[in-house]
């Protein structure tokens, strides 16, 4: 109900602004909810009837995403988690079968810092779910028990499309890398159907192909600690921009916050980054990236940037520092007002 009434709103209000959609060489917009988000789908110069139809089958797409890819309600992923458990093979159904390598691979990439194995300890923090966690700590020995376990990819072989691991803590959770997949899934439909210039949008991580007209698409990258963008970005070609924060989905327990993204090596959020942009052209290389490169944290995110061939990034740390490869610096405009501490790195090749 609640997704169809903004969907509604969003159209209305596209009309009421002057025909948005109607004629060539504007912008269509759409938006609905999934990946407990709102996706926001930009068409560029696309005639209003196919537009509107290539937003629906999107939306059904990321529906069924959705649902098959969730690791704890019934559905293939939490079946094949519950096989890998007990250390019994479990047949992968063909549309996960490249979502899985891809995520081992980025996994391996970052050197499991972008870890898709952790589920047991994400479920343990409560973050498993669509609702926001309970707000208590976990049992320390339980995180312990955990991060001694060691759950990764290595532990997992594929073979044609059965999957066997040898270590039962693994559990699949895609949630640092579905967005960006279903994402990638979205632009490719839209280019077989023709389409190119546009921009889909999940909650501020986006990929976006072509132009707005004559000029780049211009998007905002969310301040971390207030309302509002703290910079702006000028994209054109083909771009994903996707930040990973500390705000997305946290509790407090005596004034400290404890958010989503936990540090695989020890088992609690990673504790000296608020957030992390990287700019890739792939989204679901961008979506682990960031997740990756927000556990690697201030001293380790050139390196393991670097080892997962991303070309710029910006993280800010819990000081405020805003770390900068140079080439990440020349893109970005800060809004006015945005006075922090800049650390340029060595430039990324
Ligand atoms: P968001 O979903 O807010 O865009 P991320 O892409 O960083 O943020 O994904 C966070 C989600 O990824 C968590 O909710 C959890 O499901 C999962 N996750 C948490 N820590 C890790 C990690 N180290 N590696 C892989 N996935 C993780
Ligand atoms: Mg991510």
């Amino acid at each position: 109900m609640t997704a169809y009434f903004i969907r509604t709103a969003a159209l209305l209000l596209a009309l009421a602004a002057g025909g948005c959609g109607q004629h060539k060489g504007e912008v269509f917009h759409d938006q609905f909810f999934a990946f407990g988000t709102l996706v926001d789908v930009s068409l560029y110069g696309v005639e209003p009837q196919l537009a509107e139809s290539e937003c629906r089958k999107i939306e059904m797409d990321f529906m069924e995403m959705h649902a098959s890819w969730h690791a704890w309600q019934p559905g293939p992923l939490a079946t094949l988690n519950g096989r890998l458990a007990n250390l019994e093979p479990a047949t992968i159904e063909a549309p996960l079968l490249p979502l899985l390598k891809e995520a081992n691979r980025l996994s391996r990439l970052s050197t499991g810092l972008f870890n898709p194995v952790i589920g047991n300890l994400i479920a343990l923090w409560g973050f498993h779910g669509n609702a926001l966690p309970i707000g208590t700590l976990p049992d320390r020995a339980a995180i312990r028990e955990l991060v001694a376990q060691a759950p990764s990819v290595e532990n997992v072989t594929i073979r044609d499309s059965i999957i066997t691991s040898d270590n039962p803590s693994v559990a699949y959770d895609l949630g640092g890398f579905a967005k960006g997949y279903a994402i990638d899934r979205a632009i490719e439909r839209l280019r077989e159907s023709g389409i190119q210039n546009a921009i889909v949008n999940a909650g501020g991580d986006l990929r976006a192909i072509g132009q707005h007209g004559e000029r780049p698409w211009r998007i905002g990258i969310r301040h971390p600690r207030e309302t509002g963008i703290i910079a702006s970005l000028e994209i054109s070609g083909d771009t994903s921009v996707f930040t990973s924060g500390d705000y997305e989905r946290f509790f407090e327990v005596e004034g400290r916050r404890y958010h989503h993204i936990i540090d695989p090596r020890t088992g609690y959020p990673a504790d000296n980054t608020v957030s992390v942009t990287v700019i890739h052209s792939d989204a679901a290389t961008a979506d682990a990236a960031a997740t990756a490169l927000f556990v690697a944290g201030p001293a380790e995110w050139l390196s393991t940037a670097h080892n997962m061939g991303i070309r710029y990034v910006m993280l800010i740390d819990t000081h405020g520092t805003i770390h900068m490869n140079p080439a990440m610096q020349s893109r970005i405009h800060f809004e006015p007002g945005i006075d922090a501490n800049i650390s340029l790195s060595a430039p990324l090749q």
